[in-house]
């Protein structure tokens, strides 16, 4: 246990189950401070909020602690925390633990990826933790290994390997028989995780609606060997490094000169 502070946060509520699996081990290797948005904003991606005012308020956690809730988005609850109402700036954010995975592309969806994404813009090295919690209603879901494995990658981080400014690491973690302790691999990101499809219906007064939902898609072993769908699909622990700049450097080059040709622009 050290002095370092992480702040936790997720895009499931403040009252979510895997928040308080990632707030219990985390709090074994440093001090924990919790900012959560005091509903689901689950696909929320990187909202903020604008146009209103933000609420801050301490609630009672449900393992009796005291923790901060917000009425704001994932990316509200971390700029408030960096803004100063935290009272010292944390050393780390960790967030999640988000029931469902957080793959390939579609991690801009993510409010549980956003929130880290928003710490890293002020500066604070960031974690997303995710885990496949598979789909049977009946069983609860157990966050014992992700937690386990958040614990551990912050420690090393905070003592031994930082991130570099403008990094976050993405983590997911798949589902596994009891027991298993599925090892670790570096991932790059993979392509579409969800296949997206639209159902129609009418309401009661009869005007149309449009429902838009989405499948994991089938994520077999031999998805692009490397890639975060890929170590899932082979029952690893999925950590891909994230960078802020998403600019496309190869397209720099390949289109030389493409401003002149485009453009009227001045010879
Ligand atoms: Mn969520």
């Amino acid at each position: 246990m050290t002095d370092r502070l992480i702040l936790i946060t997720n895009d499931d509520g403040v009252n979510a189950p895997g928040l308080m699996a990632l707030k219990e081990r985390l709090a074994r290797v440093a001090h924990v401070e919790v900012f959560a948005p005091d509903r689901n904003w689950s696909a929320a991606g990187r909202t903020r909020t604008f146009h209103k005012p933000l609420r801050l308020d301490r609630v009672r956690l449900l393992d009796g602690t005291v923790g901060h809730v917000t009425n704001g988005s994932p990316s509200d609850c971390v700029s408030l925390a960096l803004l100063g109402l935290l009272k010292t700036p944390p050393d780390l954010i960790v967030s999640g633990i988000n029931p469902g995975l957080n793959t390939g592309q579609d991690i801009t969806y993510s409010g549980t990826v956003a929130a880290a994404m928003e710490g890293v813009r002020g500066g604070i090295p960031a974690v997303a933790v995710s885990a496949d919690v598979g789909s049977d209603p009946a069983e609860s879901p157990d966050y014992t290994v992700g937690a386990e494995f958040a614990a551990s990658l912050a420690a090393f981080l905070l003592e031994e390997r930082p991130l570099p400014p403008g990094t976050l690491l993405n983590v997911n973690v798949p589902l596994l028989p009891a027991a298993r302790i599925p090892p670790v691999r570096l991932t790059r990101l993979g392509g579409l995780a969800y296949s997206n499809y639209v159902v129609k219906g009418e309401d009661p007064h009869g005007r149309s609606y449009y429902w838009i939902s989405g499948d994991p898609l089938t994520q077999t072993s031999d998805a692009q060997t490397g890639t975060d769908i890929w170590a899932i699909a082979n029952g690893f622990i999925s950590v891909t490094p994230i960078h802020l700049d998403m600019t496309e450097y190869s397209l720099l080059e390949r289109f030389q000169g493409w401003e002149t040709r485009c453009w009227l622009n001045e010879a």
